[in-house]
């Protein structure tokens, strides 16, 4: 019954740091079936009927193509590099990447345009493989800046240019279908680095050229 004084708790040895994470094993779709039907079940409808019985297989694959960015790498589509450009190196720029994402905080898509640019250094990539950058981090659970930030370092990473710019403006469906029900804001984050962050004509210029997103000015 009695135990002893409180304070020698205190003096007892730094606890063991708590195991690494073991991740998860992948759900079966089986498994993933049955979530859905919890999820439809949720919603007060009946997931037999006729209309939705066959919705947690949808709903599965559906899953596979929203979020099969995890199945790419971004960074080898940018492996293959030209060199022979002539000595360019006047900022390359590729604005209005539609992009279609989901928010890790309610599943809910994310809907919005990205503007990527890079001041070359010796490398240049082709065009549509910084759209397929885009693509393969945006097809993932995401929070905007998180995604603006992984595609300004992995263009930066592997082209090491003399600067990126990655501007995302977009609208976030669990605010405007749901909380605070505010339709047509879109949100704009901003990613600047090396000229771009240094040099206020480099990015002047970007930010001309993709039509100066309000809040990037600066
Ligand atoms: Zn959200």
């Amino acid at each position: 019954m009695a135990s002893g004084p409180k304070r020698h708790l205190r003096v007892a040895k730094a606890p063991a740091p708590a195991p690494a994470p073991v991740p998860e094993p992948m759900p079966t779709r089986e498994e993933v079936e049955k979530a859905v039907r919890v999820l439809l079940r949720w919603t007060s409808d009946d997931p037999n009927r006729e209309g939705l019985i066959d919705t947690p297989k949808r709903v599965a694959r559906a899953f596979e193509d929203w979020f099969s960015g995890y199945k790419e790498d971004p960074e080898l589509y940018l492996s293959r590099t030209f060199e022979e450009v002539e000595g360019y190196d006047e900022m390359v720029v590729l604005r209005d990447i539609r992009f279609e994402s989901h928010c890790e905080h309610h599943l809910a898509p994310i809907i919005g345009r990205a503007h990527v640019g890079y001041l070359p250094n010796r490398k240049v990539v082709g065009i549509s493989k910084l759209a397929r950058v885009v693509d393969a981090y945006a097809r993932r659970l995401q929070v905007q800046e998180k995604l603006n930030a992984q595609i300004a370092k992995t263009i930066q990473n592997v082209l090491e240019p003399k600067g990126v710019a990655v501007v995302i403006e977009a609208t976030h469906q669990c605010m405007t279908t749901r909380g605070v029900h505010k339709s047509g804001v879109s949100m704009v984050t901003s990613t600047l680095l090396g000229a771009f962050r240094e040099d206020a004509n480099t990015r002047r210029e970007f930010l001309n050229i993709i039509g100066n997103p309000v809040s990037v000015q600066s």
